[in-house]
Order: C-alpha cells, then structure tokens, then sequence
C-alpha cells in the first residue's frame, strides 16, 4: 500500500465579506484532487442566482433548531440575524475516508472549530488593502449608510480576530493568492506528526 495513510486534514478559510474566500476556495477545489467543500446549512433567504443543496442549504429556523438540539452541527453561529452552521454528516464521513474538507465560515464558527478539531489548519483571507475592502462593501447594492456601517463593523469584527488564525493571505491578485492557499493545503498535507511517524516506522518494518 502506500506509505502514509491517515484522516483527512480540515482547512478552515475566513474572512471579511469582499475579500474574495469565496472564489479563491472554488478555484482550490477544481483543482484538488483529494479535497471538497462542505455545503453550510443557513435560515437566511437564498439570494438571486444561489442554488439549493450547492451554495447553502437553506431551510427554516426550526429545521436549523431541530439539528442543533439533535447535536448535528460541528459548529454554528448567528451571522447577524441568520444561523449558519457545519453539518457533521458529510464532514466527518469524509475526513474518515482520507478526503481533505474546506469549511467556509466566519470567525465565530472558526473558534468553535478550533475546540473540537484542535488539529484544523485556520487560513485567514484579507483583502488588498483597507480602501479596496471599503470600495467592495460600498459596492455591495443598495445600501443605506446604516447597512454600510453595520458591513463595516462585521469586517472590523472579523479583522480583529486574524491572530487566532495559522495562516493569512492577501488577495491582492487572485491567481496568486489561489496560488498560496493551494501551497499552505499541499504543505499541511506533507506534515508530519509523532503518530503518523511511528506508523510509517512500523508499516515500514513489516513490509520492506
Ligand atoms: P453570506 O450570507 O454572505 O453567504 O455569509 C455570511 C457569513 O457567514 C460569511 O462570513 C460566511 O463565511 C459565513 N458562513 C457561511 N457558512 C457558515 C457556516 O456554516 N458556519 C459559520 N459559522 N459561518 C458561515
């Protein structure tokens, strides 16, 4: 067999909204070979071109409710108003298969994150810079400047917590920030811990 067998590792990727996690982790994931990307479960309304089961899987409160109570969630939090979480079933089906799982989700759910899978590996996204941040949030539609204000605390609020994170890119050009993420992913995966060692070790003296 091969030399090295294990779990599959959990990519945490967050970020202020604007600053391009969501592109960057689609493009990591058509490339990847042994990788995928867990679909979160929202109570928000889906927007104008997300579809079901694929960008969210959007349901009402009390289904949310009902999976929590039923600890079915690795994590969940309460983005302003809307509940998000990680359903365990695909997850944790697939990191036993060896598959690698990217989590989407924002800083909240990162540190719950962090509790139970101490061994995750937290990538943080920043945008190129404070006024391109600012340009993408005023970008966002119709806005009021209170909902502006309200964008610009969330990734303030966000921002704040990028010391809690193993990693940061900067999105400054996107090839090359896809680039990064892929080379922090290929890196993890060569990682080599104590355990992992002493098995090689041992499958290394029965068959050789
Ligand atoms: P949006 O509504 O713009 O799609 O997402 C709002 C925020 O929720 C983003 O920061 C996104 O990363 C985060 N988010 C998406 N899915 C999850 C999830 O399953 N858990 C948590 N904690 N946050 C999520």
């Amino acid at each position: 067999g091969s030399a090295v067998e294990h779990e599959g590792k959990l990519f945490v990727i967050s970020g202020p909204s604007g600053a391009g996690k969501g592109t960057i982790c689609k493009e990591v994931l058509d490339e990847g070979r042994n990788i995928k990307m867990s679909v979160s479960m929202t109570t928000r309304a889906p927007r104008v071109g997300e579809i079901d089961k694929i960008h969210y899987n959007f349901v009402d409160r009390d289904s949310f409710e009902r999976l929590i109570e039923e600890d079915g969630f690795i994590e969940y939090a309460d983005v302003y108003g809307n509940l998000y979480g990680t359903p365990k079933k695909d997850v944790l089906g697939w990191m036993e298969q060896g598959i690698d799982v990217i989590l989407e989700i924002d800083v909240q759910g990162a540190m719950q994150v962090r509790q139970s899978y101490p061994s995750g590996i937290f990538i943080f996204i920043l945008p190129p810079s404070i006024e391109e941040l600012r340009k993408r949030i005023e970008a966002r539609g119709s806005e009021t400047r209170e909902t502006m204000a309200r964008r610009r605390g969330m990734a303030m609020e966000e921002i704040s917590s990028i010391g809690r994170y193993d990693y940061r890119v900067i999105n400054d050009d996107l090839k090359s920030a896809i680039g990064k993420v892929r080379a922090i992913i290929t890196a993890e995966q060569c990682r080599l811990d104590a355990a992992e060692a002493e098995m090689i070790v041992n499958r290394y003296k029965e068959e050789l």
